[in-house]
């Protein structure tokens, strides 16, 4: 019996806060109700109804082999026979930290942990606690999980629902953290000079993937390296979104920037709960049990994710691969922006390898305060349009998209062709 999308979400709404899991799942802020996955494959995702979609978000990022891929599930099958978890310690988490190691060169020990808001959560005690400084400081925009210090300015889900700043995080919490507009130089430096001293952390999405796609201007991260370097703040870069996606090791590896520590998920777990730090070991070697910065987790490093994750690690090593992808975006994106100007729509993009973004206005945006100026309503009209047509796009004007190996010719041929439609709407008014 085939279920609707409609009764499930009703359900739903009944049991589920906003009847999701999380919040942008919900299509509040391009209206409509969301539809409910039933299964997915390579460059594909087919709800309970039976419609296929292209999907552009692969699970907000981890899905970067495509869905389902074959290896990734033999692994998962090969290893899921010996038991899910054991709460011992297991080989396959040996060769995770050795692999992370090898491929993110500025991490020389790691901690695995089940999702991206622990991995960003623990990176700042363990900054607070090595440095015995309070403040941490973040961009306008950027989100790092659901942490109590991060919820101020947040970009995400925050952003699209309006409450960039969130009732329940303590006041006395939030004026610890500093927020400052990315990819201003002055403004960085001003805030240092002022309450340098007291800056445990500053953490940045080093591409903000979370206000759209909002590439460093030259120089700016290397500007962020030399601030926290001057004043004895530890440099995070959050690379949940940006690890393994915009090269094989990340935005530190594509900008030449090499930060204290970093925070990485999605595709360390190729679709299973994973959150990872890492950096370095005078660093590391604080956390407990061989230092006294307390971080645990009965799930952490379980064989299952582990095994997904190895195995998404191994695809993407192979020779060649993020300059498939990269061409594949580039080939997605011209594709969008020369349909939008058929149909005499102001439309740009952002790219970075497997990542991109899409604005409502002549240039893709450098700041937050662009990103927030592009025009919602088109992106509102164009979201739907593409939804009818089967491709689907973040339901959010603040999300980057994603690509993955399996997005292969056929499925961005396809694309452009239902963006050419789509833009007409959106033209049409
Ligand atoms: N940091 C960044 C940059 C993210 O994009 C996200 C999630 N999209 C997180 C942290 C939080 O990760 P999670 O949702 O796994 O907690």
């Amino acid at each position: 019996m085939t279920q609707s999308n409609r009764d499930l979400f009703s359900r739903a709404g009944e049991r589920m806060p906003g009847g999701v899991n999380s919040p942008v799942r919900a299509f509040k802020s391009v209206g409509g109700d969301p539809f409910f996955a039933q299964r997915a494959e390579g460059a594909y995702l087919w709800d309970v109804e039976g419609k296929r979609y292209i999907d552009y978000i692969g699970s907000w990022g981890p899905m970067i082999a495509g869905h389902a891929h074959p290896e990734v599930l033999e692994a998962v099958r090969a290893v899921m026979g010996n038991g899910l978890s054991f709460g011992v310690p297991n080989a396959l988490e040996v060769e995770m930290a050795e692999a992370l190691c090898r491929i993110v060169p500025s991490c020389e020990m790691v901690r695995m942990v089940n999702s991206g808001t622990e991995a960003t959560l623990s990176a700042i005690r363990l900054a607070r606690g090595a440095t015995g400084r309070p403040r941490i400081v973040k961009f306008e925009g950027c989100y790092h999980g659901h942490g109590d210090s991060f919820l101020v300015k947040a970009g995400s889900g925050a952003l699209t629902l309006g409450v960039p700043d969130s009732p329940g995080v303590p006041k006395a919490l939030a004026d610890l953290t500093s927020t400052l507009p990315y990819n201003d130089f002055e403004a960085a430096t001003q805030l240092f000079s002022e309450v340098g001293g007291e800056i445990a952390a500053l953490i940045v999405e080093p591409i903000v993937g979370n206000a759209n796609c909002i590439l460093p201007h030259e120089g700016y991260l290397q500007h962020l390296r030399q601030l926290c370097e001057r004043h004895g703040a530890v440099l995070i870069f959050d690379e949940v979104m940006t690890g393994f996606r915009v090269a094989l090791g990340g935005a530190q590896e594509r900008y030449g920037v090499r930060p204290d520590l970093s925070t990485f998920g999605k595709i360390i777990g190729g679709g299973m709960p994973v959150g990872a730090y890492g950096g370095k070991a005078e660093l590391m070697r604080q956390v407990a049990p061989s230092g006294p910065i307390y971080q645990a987790g009965t799930l952490s490093g379980n064989p299952v994710a582990m095994a997904a994750g190895l195995a998404t690690l191994k695809l993407i090593q192979a020779p060649g691969f993020h300059q498939r992808l990269e061409a594949a975006t580039h080939r997605l994106c011209d594709g969008l922006e020369a349909a939008a100007r058929e149909a005499g729509v102001t439309f740009s993009t952002s790219r970075s390898c497997a990542m991109f973004g899409m604005y409502f206005r002549e240039s893709p945006a450098t700041s937050f305060a662009e990103a927030v100026g592009s025009d919602v309503a088109a992106f509102r009209r164009f979201f739907h349009a593409m939804l009818e047509e089967g491709v689907y796009v973040a339901p959010s004007a603040f999300e980057a998209g994603f690509l993955s190996s399996a997005h292969g010719e056929d499925e961005i041929a396809a694309t452009v062709e239902a963006a050419r439609r789509a833009f007409a709407k959106v033209a049409a008014g």
